[in-house]
């Protein structure tokens, strides 16, 4: 079964004034699409390649992730194209915003010593993030959370990243130039502050629940 994008819950407007119209559609239509759309076709290419034995077609993009080592680089960067920003749509809304409340508000207390601290932290990673990336919170093993960022389009489900932490995202911010130039140019800090005011919580909690 080929690989499809996560339909969007709201317009390519939604997300004004924080994420303009234009970016969204060439965001969604054009990248993602794309990532998606290459992924498809290099894992059609090594099922009709006689001389490469593989079971890619068989696997959930999750098992691929962590299991990334194994793969030749145009998997790597296209399976996480497509996983990283069908979280990304999913953890944005036009009704976003605020805080965190109930286990998730919990553990963000417990690991990062209050909101404003993780938010912090967070905004951190993605500023620092050099080049194109990602600023990913995830859910580790042990229930507790960590903040992190990937360069490209690896992510912490990946075996052998290279993220200082490995875990199950519930929260991501995409950092690559095509998500904010249009409107924001080199001012990175400035998407990333008003990002905030988009980030759908309650799905981030069903995530971390
Ligand atoms: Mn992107």
């Amino acid at each position: 079964m080929p690989f499809e994008i996560s339909r969007l819950d709201y317009d390519y407007n939604a997300l004004e004034p924080y994420i303009d119209a234009q970016t969204m559609e060439i965001h969604y239509t054009k990248h993602h699409q794309g990532y998606t759309d290459k992924l498809n076709t290099a894992i059609q290419k090594m099922v009709d390649d006689p001389k490469i034995e593989t079971d890619i077609d068989t696997k959930t993009i999750e098992q691929i992730l962590e299991n990334i080592s194994s793969e030749v680089a145009i998997i790597r960067n296209n399976a996480g194209g497509f996983y990283n920003h069908n979280l990304f749509w999913n953890v944005m809304s036009p009704d976003g915003g605020g805080e965190p409340t109930g286990e998730l508000a919990s553990a963000i207390e417990k690991s990062f010593k209050g909101f404003e601290q993780f938010k912090t932290i967070f905004s951190e990673a993605a500023k620092t993030r050099f080049g194109s990336g990602w600023a990913w919170l995830v859910k580790k093993s042990d229930g507790t959370l960590a903040v992190t960022s990937t360069p490209n389009q690896d992510n912490p489900l990946m075996d052998a990243v290279p993220a200082d932490e490995q875990g199950t995202p519930i929260l991501c911010l995409d950092v690559w130039e095509h998500a904010y130039y249009l409107k924001y140019q080199n001012k990175r800090p400035d998407y990333i502050e008003n990002w905030w005011n988009i980030v759908d919580w309650e799905e981030v909690s069903k995530k971390y629940e």
